[in-house]
């Protein structure tokens, strides 16, 4: 792709009206384009990190065996009927009537019409757990949407459900979103904490945050630092291996302020271990036992007895985690992003000087780019005719991890190429392209 044909907008100054980074960045470099209050558009450098978050999580999803389905964004008020939260709801959902004046709303969670999807085939127990999640738009009327796509009315959710016989194994589950949540974080470079959480409208007694720390947060956490500490890496799937990485984090205490007491704080963690600090909540997870269950009939056979299943439920911001990134990853004064390369738009840029009626050097830089293409790597060759210094002042900004630079003195097997921010080195294409196959790997 040539920048020149590329759509991304890129303004000359910081946009006025954003008062966090992220929200600044992403207006600032075209990622997103806002269409009405708390709903935007998401535009190509936008869409691609999100579609990379997006992977990253189905893949983990996947690995600890759950099943994706897609359910509708429009959902029958029926159901909520059922479980009582038509009403409890309140003006945060959205809702209309249809052209035969049905009652519809559009979801903003999934709790009543997968439990309607789970009841209407799953008959007994031998067919537990079942775990199932889908990635789809969500829609809460927040009464402030603020920060851009952090808190906004129209976001992306990966939600997923389990369903299980026992409060035993429904733990079980929950564990497995449980490291698989810490996976996840992970891979995109980003340091997640779990904070017992209350559960608030969505009912039942355990419950987990994933928080970034980060000044811009709007959740206040009070926290154990070493909680920081915790391994999870020698962590496998196995009950008793889980159920040891639960007590290792749930042993500091560590909670959001609707949790938060201060006698419990002060005598549970020594005074120089104590943080009180703010953070983005980019996953919750619940565990609610038989609440949707028992009101909407989801019950299995066992035994010739009739259970209601025991689940829990289990949310990612896939949307709010491109800001999230940003919030932890951009250099306010340096004007420097760095997309961890895991999720970012492309993974090199390259960066050719173009003089006035000479296509050498752009030349050069499509067959590096082919090379790079071969080898799945994906690029963007700036043909603007703007000076060497802008063009990497504007690639700082737009974060893209690795530049190669073509000058008029390019040598084949002494190739320009840095990571963003940082010293050059002089290395071969077959050099470059080994450095950034691995760097995708994670
Ligand atoms: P919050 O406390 O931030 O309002 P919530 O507790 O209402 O979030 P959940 O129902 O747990 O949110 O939703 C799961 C995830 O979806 C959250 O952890 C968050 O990352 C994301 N999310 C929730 N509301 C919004 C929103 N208005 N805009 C963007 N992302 C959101
Ligand atoms: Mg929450």
């Amino acid at each position: 792709m040539y920048f020149s044909k590329s759509f991304i907008p890129i303004l000359k100054n910081n946009p006025t009206e954003a008062k966090i980074k992220s929200h600044k960045l992403m207006l600032r470099t075209g990622m997103i384009k806002q269409s009405s209050a708390g709903i935007y558009s998401w535009l190509p450098l936008g869409f691609k990190v999100m579609k990379k978050i997006e992977n990253i999580v189905r893949e983990e999803q996947n690995r600890v065996g759950v099943q994706e389905i897609l359910m509708p964004t429009i959902q029958s008020s029926e159901i909520w009927k059922e479980s009582g939260r038509y009403e409890d709801y309140g003006e945060e959902m959205l809702r209309f009537k249809d052209r035969q004046n049905r009652e519809m709303l559009y979801g903003p969670t999934n709790e009543e019409l997968v439990t309607e999807i789970f009841r209407s085939s799953i008959k007994s127990y031998k067919s537990l757990p079942q775990l199932l999640y889908h990635i789809q738009w969500k829609f809460r009327d927040e009464l402030r949407p603020r920060f851009g796509i952090m808190r906004c009315r129209e976001f992306y959710m990966k939600d997923a459900y389990s369903f299980d016989i026992s409060d035993e194994e429904a733990n079980y589950s929950y564990n497995k979103f449980f490291i698989s949540y810490l996976n996840t974080f992970k891979r995109m470079e980003l340091s997640a904490i779990p904070m017992a959480a209350d559960t608030g409208p969505i009912g039942g007694n355990l419950s987990h945050e994933f928080i970034i720390l980060a000044d811009t947060g709007e959740s206040k956490i009070f926290t154990d630092k070493r909680i920081f500490e915790v391994d999870s890496t020698k962590t496998t799937i196995d009950k008793n291996s889980l159920i040891k990485l639960r007590n290792d984090y749930d042993k500091f205490y560590s909670v959001t302020d609707e949790k938060f007491n201060k006698v419990k704080f002060e005598t549970n963690v020594p005074e120089n271990f104590r943080l009180q600090t703010k953070g983005i909540e980019v996953g919750h997870i619940f565990y609610f036992g038989d609440k949707y269950s028992k009101s909407m009939n989801a019950s299995v056979d066992f035994n010739g007895k009739k259970e209601f299943v025991k689940m829990g439920s289990y949310g990612i911001g896939v949307s709010r985690l491109v800001g999230a990134i940003i919030e932890a990853k951009y250099d306010d004064t340096k004007e420097i992003m760095k997309w961890p390369m895991t999720v970012s738009p492309y993974d090199c840029c390259i960066l050719p000087i173009i003089n006035k009626n000479d296509n050498l050097n752009l030349e050069k830089a499509n067959n590096i780019y082919n090379a790079l293409i071969e080898n799945k790597i994906d690029v963007l060759i700036d043909d603007t005719e703007e000076n060497l210094s802008s063009k990497i002042k504007k690639f700082n900004l737009l974060g893209i991890p690795f530049q190669i630079i073509i000058g008029n003195n390019f040598n084949q097997q002494k190739i320009e190429f840095k990571e963003i921010n940082e010293e050059p080195k002089y290395i071969s294409l077959e050099n470059i392209i080994k450095i950034l196959k691995s760097k995708k790997i994670n």
